[in-house]
């Protein structure tokens, strides 16, 4: 048993592992597979294999330079998305009690309370005046 686990340990050491990008790759293939299992898609089917080797070969990659720069690559494109979804859900989770609104000066969103009419406001985050109607 000992020799097997030195064996995993060796295999294992010095092994890129997981990231977002990975965490993305896996969330891609189980989205893929139920609709896989809904459908019966066989390009469907060969692209979540597809994914499935290649989330494998990222994780067990020893290039670690190559596969940060893939997960920087990716969380460029991925946090504005998340962001946008983020205020998606909150403008609806908040809607009764806020509205949302953008800084004309920096573009920061600012949760401001349901109050009817023009408000001054200011941005917390450049600290200029400017005014909004809700
Ligand atoms: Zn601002």
């Amino acid at each position: 048993m000992t020799k097997f686990k030195n064996w995993l340990v060796r295999f294992f050491s010095g092994r890129y592992g997981t990231d977002s990008f990975g965490c993305f790759l896996l969330i891609l293939y189980a989205v893929l597979c139920v609709f896989n299992a809904i459908f019966h898609f066989f390009v469907i089917q060969v692209i979540t294999l597809l994914i499935a080797f290649y989330y494998l070969w990222r994780v067990l990659s020893r290039n670690h330079y190559k596969r940060s720069l893939e997960n920087r690559r990716f969380l460029r494109v991925w946090q504005p998305v998340k962001t946008e979804v983020k205020l998606f859900f909150d403008r609806i989770r908040y809607s009764k009690t806020s509205r949302f609104r953008k800084c004309k000066h920096c573009k920061a969103i600012l949760k401001l309370p349901n109050k009817k009419g023009k408000h001054s406001v200011r941005c917390p985050k450049c600290s200029k005046l400017f005014d909004v109607k809700i």
